[in-house]
Formats: C-alpha cells, structure tokens, sequence
C-alpha cells in the first residue's frame, strides 16, 4: 500500500476523509484529525485515546452536565 499526503485518517479509529467527516486538530504542535463520530469521545473521555493521541492523558475531560 502506497502512503499518501492525501489519505487522511481519523486518529481513534482510522476511517478516511472519504468515509467520514474529519475535523482537523492542532495539539501540541501536530496536526491531527479525528471524525465526527469519535469526537464526543475526545470531549468527554479523552483517556480512551491514550496510545493512540500523543499526550491524551493530558486533557482534561469536558465538565459533564448535571441534572
Ligand atoms: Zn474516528
């Protein structure tokens, strides 16, 4: 397989820009990007992506609405 410049990926679970909206990150100096699916997961629960994101364990999940 022939790597590509064009061929982007969402970081978490690797689907491309062809298969899904990808919206595009900065953090810590990378850019990245990550699909409209997987990023709820960014906001609320960014230690899933530890391995996976550079410093995840780093962010600080969005305060959860209490009802
Ligand atoms: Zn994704």
């Amino acid at each position: 397989m022939s790597f590509s410049k064009s061929g982007l990926h969402c970081l978490n679970c690797e689907q491309s820009e062809r298969e899904t909206p990808l919206l595009h990150l900065h953090y810590n100096g990378d850019e990245l990007w990550i699909c409209s699916q997987c990023l709820p997961t960014l906001i609320h629960a960014p230690q899933k992506l530890i391995g996976k994101l550079k410093n995840a364990e780093q962010i600080r999940p969005a305060a959860q609405h209490k009802h």
